[in-house]
């Protein structure tokens, strides 16, 4: 028998970390970080739930934090085992984990500062640098379908889950004596017929399917309808003499917004903007998609791609990119008919913030958010329409235009994840993660209603046996 136990991502969209054993087998599928709320945070101080030194190995679905943040505080805990991710996945794990570091730096000293002036102990360092090399050191890329063993009894293989950059949903062959058993782990599952990303691959087969939900209780409205509305955002946020802010995601939503705002300009239906690319990370995952352009969705790519152009060349004939801190706090200076993007993508800090902070008080500018935003976190509160925002300790009115445009999510919205566990025949077993409780219950109904099955909604630490 197996058994899956979600440590996180259950019922919440964060913190992805499931896992896997069999008899003498212990694998985690990601190992993430929670995101949002402070509350969150001190979370991430707390012990894992197992002991790390007793997983045999890791399989990494896709490098966003949320499935790979936790890997050096694992490794720094005694795991030693291999991480297996797909090559893409290898080269922008590095680019993440940096980063990632130097915000938990940055909070670390923030904490201690404050525990120091009331005289409490010190948090100590979860996990260092080199932590972070052995991650990289423990990585062992493996193409899109090559099958690999992770013992004799089980066998892997990744297939593209279109939602960033090698992405991969997981399948998972356990042999038992006489039997075999097959566990399909989505992963992230991208949207059907996005420009830069290949579909979801699809599957026939599986016992049990371990699916994600974050959109698990609605629909994106389709690519043509988002980009008209990009369109007229922008067009009306021209109009009005101000400037457009993008929080986005270094991975991923960056990158589609670079395609999309270069398919507007090609058919001249973007005004006269000067678009800033605000993000070091950004530019930096930039790149490397740049290198895999042409093994991505290459219709929607090629239709823009004269010659070699690539997203950071030619795509766009305005695009600046900023990496020094100063040319970033330069754009401030920038009056109106600029097109901001930089991070965070929920506005849990980094340069974004320092736009809102300029930009969000005056009525001519609009923010326009293109990924989820989860509770908790500054991006979610605008959006839900507050008045005031906190930023920096001080009090701002939110009198900018806030604009959604779900249309741009990297997760397959509600019809298209039962369209693609419709797939598998015969019915498999369905156990829902990566989604709050409302949504991963709409999408447990719509399951029942159109396909007939009850799919389970673990909790956290609940375990789910196969
Ligand atoms: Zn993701």
């Amino acid at each position: 028998m197996a058994t899956i136990t979600c440590y996180g991502a259950a019922q919440e969209v964060t913190g992805s970390c499931h896992l896997l054993r069999t008899a003498g087998t212990s694998v985690l599928l990601d190992c993430g970080l929670h995101q949002g709320s402070r509350a969150r945070r001190h979370l991430e101080s707390e012990a894992f739930d197992f002991n790390p030194a007793s997983i045999d190995a890791v399989i990494l679905s896709h490098a966003h934090l949320d499935h790979s943040g936790r890997l050096p505080a694992l490794v720094h805990e005694g795991f030693d085992g291999p991480i297996y991710c797909t090559l893409a996945t290898a080269q922008l794990l590095p680019i993440m984990l940096f980063d990632a570091y130097s915000l938990y730096q940055n909070d670390l000293k923030r904490i201690n500062r404050k525990n120091q002036r009331q005289g409490k102990a010190l948090v100590s360092e979860g996990y260092s640098i080199d932590d972070i090399q052995t991650v990289l050191k423990l990585c062992r890329p493996k193409a899109y379908h090559q099958e690999f063993s992770i013992t004799p009894t089980f066998q892997t293989t990744l297939l593209d889950a279109g939602h960033i950059l090698g992405s991969a949903i997981t399948r998972i062959t356990l042999k038992e004596r006489d039997r075999q058993k097959t566990l399909v782990y989505s992963g992230d599952l991208g949207k059907q017929g996005t420009l830069l990303m290949n579909d979801p691959a699809l599957i026939n087969e599986a016992d049990i399917v371990m699916m994600e939900g974050t959109y698990g209780d609605r629909n994106h409205r389709d690519l043509t309808d988002t980009l008209s509305q990009f369109k007229h955002i922008l067009a009306s946020a021209y109009e009005r003499n101000g400037n457009a802010l993008l929080p986005a995601f270094a991975v991923g939503r960056t990158q589609e917004l670079l395609l999309y705002l270069g398919k507007l300009q090609q058919s001249q239906e973007l005004d006269d903007w000067t678009i800033f690319l605000d993000s070091p990370m950004a530019i930096e995952v930039t790149h490397v998609y740049d290198q895999w352009l042409t093994t991505l969705d290459c219709e929607g790519v090629q239709s823009l791609s004269d010659g070699d152009a690539t997203l950071l060349k030619n795509f766009i004939s305005s695009l600046h990119l900023t990496i020094e801190p100063e040319h970033s706090m330069a754009i401030n200076k920038i009056k109106n008919h600029a097109i901001i993007i930089a991070g965070s993508g929920m506005c849990t800090g980094g340069r974004i913030t320092h736009h809102i902070k300029h930009r969000i008080w005056d009525r001519r500018n609009t923010i326009i958010f293109v990924g989820y935003q989860a509770q908790g976190t500054p991006g979610r509160a605008i959006v839900n329409g507050v008045q005031n925002i906190k930023l920096f300790g001080e009090e701002l009115q939110v009198n900018a235009s806030v604009e959604t445009l779900g249309g741009f999510s990297a997760h397959a919205g509600q019809q298209e994840l039962i369209d693609w566990l419709s797939h598998f025949k015969p019915s498999p077993r369905v156990v829902l993660v990566h989604g709050e409780a409302d949504a991963l219950d709409a999408l447990s109904n719509k399951i029942w209603q159109e396909l007939q099955l009850q799919a389970e909604v673990p909790a956290r630490g609940q375990v789910v046996a196969f």
